[in-house]
């Protein structure tokens, strides 16, 4: 019996988490739970799988949860709340399920305290990679990646060494707004932007997606997780998206990862590492496919991909920047407060503005955070005047 603690118990990723947890009762047992302030959700999981310890983020979300759920849990909070969640907790693997860079800190502290990290938050590895190299080294920590592509990648490796790995080829739908371009984008709703082609997704990683930072983040993500330089990182567009990733070795031949386009097999995998379970999904029927398609990204309309190479190899804070503005703009996109052209727009006159230093510990990173989110918040408020 594998036990569990899911951090984001009921964004997307955490949701469908509980739902392998449940296939497979004789295998798995949830320890632990945390989620932002969705109560309603939580307070029903709580119910169903019987964690003894959960963390929610505000003192109200507590109350309410204590007065639902009654005594005999304990109901961790407030800012270091989920980092004593993880040191507390007997869980063998802890899914980090949070969105944006605040999922940092419990990266961290997973890896400190020696336990097997399942990460699907990429945020994390774009902003505190090297941070997080160093610790692992320190640590007899496992990450196993969840992001489809991360995992497909780690797929590929197992059984090869990674001395021979020439090039990752990470594949992308190309988002709802493939093909478009200029005038076409202008306008956009938050509701076209959500509608992902192939994958379902929580709301800030849809986003991503339409503007292509997603792989941007993806490519740091493999950089950090993979030990490839930006130059053996190459992005293809695959609008199918059954291929998940490929690796390409020294001697030319090419490892590719194929599967429907479902999370719930990177995160079983993830939980069931080095063996596989069944998964109640159809087989891929080639047939009825007929062809797989690739193009170049169009990074002229979608340059968020390109800001994040750019980011990624000049290194030091310039990713932590690239991310914490990417996340203050989605919010406000998803807010309506910003329309879909300015986002990229910020992000550069962000990445232009900033003074990049070395990163020593996660209170550097604060720093420059704070400032990013600071400025961009100032731009928003600017494009609408
Ligand atoms: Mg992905």
């Amino acid at each position: 019996m594998k036990k569990i603690c899911v951090l984001g118990s009921t964004g997307s990723i955490g949701r469908q988490t509980l739902d392998v947890v449940k296939t497979h009762p004789q295998l798995y047992e949830i320890v632990a739970l945390s989620a932002h302030q969705n109560v309603e959700l939580l307070s029903h999981q709580i119910d169903g799988f019987k964690p003894t310890v959960v963390a929610v983020t505000s003192k109200d979300s507590a109350a309410e949860l204590r007065k639902k759920t009654g005594k005999g849990l304990s109901v961790l909070t407030g800012k270091g709340g989920l980092v004593e969640l993880i040191e507390s907790t007997d869980a063998d693997i802890i899914m980090n399920g949070l969105v944006g860079s605040v999922g940092l800190n419990s990266t961290i502290a997973a890896i400190q305290s020696n336990k097997i990290l399942a990460l699907a938050n990429k945020e994390s590895m774009v902003v505190g990679g090297d941070l997080v190299k160093k610790e692992l080294e320190k640590s007899n920590a496992t990450i196993i990646p969840v992001d489809s592509e991360h995992s497909a990648i780690f797929q590929c490796m197992i059984g090869e060494d990674p001395q021979d790995l020439k090039k990752i080829i990470l594949t992308g739908s190309g988002g709802p707004f493939r093909g478009r371009s200029g005038g076409d984008l202008d306008n956009v709703t938050v509701e076209e932007a959500l509608a992902h082609p192939r994958w379902n997704m929580g709301n800030k990683i849809s986003i991503d997606s339409a503007t292509l930072m997603n792989k941007g983040l993806e490519v740091i993500e493999a950089h950090y997780l993979f030990g490839v330089n930006y130059d053996q990182i190459e992005v293809v567009i695959h609008p199918q998206s059954i291929i998940h990733s490929m690796v390409e070795f020294k001697d030319g031949s090419i490892k590719a990862h194929l599967g429907q386009t479902d999370m719930r097999i990177p995160i079983q995998y993830a939980l069931s590492y080095p063996h596989r379970l069944e998964l109640p999904l159809p087989g891929l029927d080639f047939a009825e496919l007929r062809s797989l398609t690739f193009e170049t990204p169009d990074m002229v309309n979608f340059p968020c991909l390109k800001y994040a190479f750019w980011a990624g190899r000049e290194g030091r804070t310039y990713p932590a920047v690239l991310n914490a503005a990417n996340e203050e703009v989605v919010t406000a996109f998803l807010q309506e407060r910003l329309r879909f052209r300015l986002i990229p727009k910020i992000i550069a006159k962000i990445l232009n503005a900033h003074n990049p230093i070395k990163i020593e510990s996660t209170d550097d990173l604060m720093v420059v955070e704070k400032w990013a989110r600071q400025e961009t918040n100032k731009l928003i408020l600017e494009s609408v005047r």
